[in-house]
């Protein structure tokens, strides 16, 4: 057996590009390089690639392939969709519902929208990061013209109820927006019977590459245009259309859904295995997020009296690779906003780790990731011990 010197436990950041998507991207790349939009043959070319791109996305979700609008990535589908469905609606109301636990793009697209003089509603979630639904069903409003929930939290892998929440907004004529980044392949959707009005979705969250996205949009939705220019995107995105990354993200959809129940069942072994491994070696640490409504490929953990950005760069040097909250988050000290939200102190938030799994990762992984986190666990606690002791000799 080959020899373990690295492991990748940030599936959640992105992951490995698949080895079938590639093969169908590179002969997209060499061989489609017609402009989609050219009437000649090399065009229809790219642009019948396109469309089987777009048919496979809608299937893979339920949807209507005219419903299914490419982006550059699941940030531009969120900013287009929250900004977009606010502005069309802006003679209806000026009120939007979202959570204290979205990701980035969905919350600063939020905070934009209050300078334009909207009015946003963050609705708090419980300790196992549940979005709070009976103070959504409080929050709405006459003016309410938007509500968006992601399907499932990047960071400590909580499904929020979104079924219950569309319903709800149904029954008000609210659109309903759900942020689904994290959520293909893992949760199976049907935006119809699901009541979506909008949901975001980004390939290389499930083996497609990166650098694009999708945005379905139910058909007479109020949204307004993102980019002006050509007639790209059914004259709502300008640019050249991307047909390689299409084919890619519709070829990694196309896998994603067929294997998910297979995948679901492997992450869910390795997942109880890994958390074996850890609470049997490791203690004085805390699960965080729900310990059954939960994505399976991810364990977010608290190590008390460990530093997270101390951990993670201990692990870096034995080849296993995590991230501390969110990796668009990382790099600042900042606590995390999604523990925050869950009422964890600042101190237990920063000791936070998340490990995110692929179907693909084996037990001997996890092995040598518990072995490396368990000494670099350790040897932090030791110099903390030291740190600690010598501030109060020195006091
Ligand atoms: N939404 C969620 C929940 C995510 O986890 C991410 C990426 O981490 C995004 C949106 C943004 O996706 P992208 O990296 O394609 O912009």
């Amino acid at each position: 057996m080959e020899k373990i010197t690295s492991v990748y436990l940030d599936n959640a950041a992105t992951t490995p590009l698949s080895s079938e998507v590639y093969k169908e991207m590179l002969t997209a790349l060499s061989d489609t390089y017609g402009n989609a939009s050219s009437m000649y043959q090399k065009g229809r070319e790219a642009d019948e690639a396109l469309s089987e791109a777009r048919s496979k996305v809608a299937k893979a979700i339920g949807a209507n392939p005219s419903e299914i609008y490419f982006t550059s990535c699941g940030s531009e589908s969120n900013n287009w969709a929250i900004k977009g469905i606010a502005r069309a609606n802006k003679s209806k109301g000026n009120h939007i519902i979202t959570s204290a636990i979205e990701h980035p793009s969905v919350l600063e697209s939020c905070k934009a929208l209050e300078k334009e003089g909207f009015e946003v509603t963050y609705i708090p979630v419980d300790s196992k990061g549940v979005v709070d639904y009976t103070e959504i069903v409080k929050a709405i409003k006459p003016e309410t013209i938007l509500i968006s929930i992601m399907s499932a939290n990047n960071e400590v892998g909580t499904i929020q109820p979104i079924r219950a929440i569309s319903e709800l907004a149904k029954m008000n004529e609210i659109p309903f927006h759900t942020d689904a980044v994290q959520a293909i392949g893992t949760i199976p959707f049907n935006v119809h019977e699901m009541n979506i009005t909008s949901l975001s979705l980004s390939a290389h969250k499930f083996g497609g590459p990166k650098g694009i996205g999708v945005l379905y949009v139910k058909r007479g939705t109020k949204i307004e245009k993102f980019i002006d220019g050509g007639q790209q995107e059914r004259n709502l995105r300008a640019g050249t259309s991307n047909v390689p990354a299409a084919v890619g993200l519709g070829k990694a959809i196309e896998i994603a859904v067929e294997n998910l129940e297979e995948n679901n069942k492997k992450l869910k072994a390795i997942r109880k295995y890994f958390l074996k491994e850890v609470s049997d070696r490791i203690h004085n640490i805390s699960l965080n997020g729900h310990p059954t409504q939960r994505l399976l490929n991810n364990v977010n953990i608290s190590f008390e009296g460990v530093e997270g950005e101390a951990l993670l760069m201990m692990l870096d040097r034995s080849g296993v690779y995590v991230s501390t909250g969110s990796a668009c988050a990382s790099g600042s000290l900042e606590p995390s906003h999604v523990l925050l939200a869950m009422g964890l102190d600042n101190e237990i938030a920063q000791s936070s780790i998340r490990f995110t799994f692929s179907p693909n990762t084996t037990t001997a992984e996890i092995d040598y990731a518990v072995n490396a986190l368990y000494k670099a666990v350790k040897k932090v606690r030791s110099i903390s011990a030291i740190r600690i002791y010598k501030n109060k000799v020195e006091l």
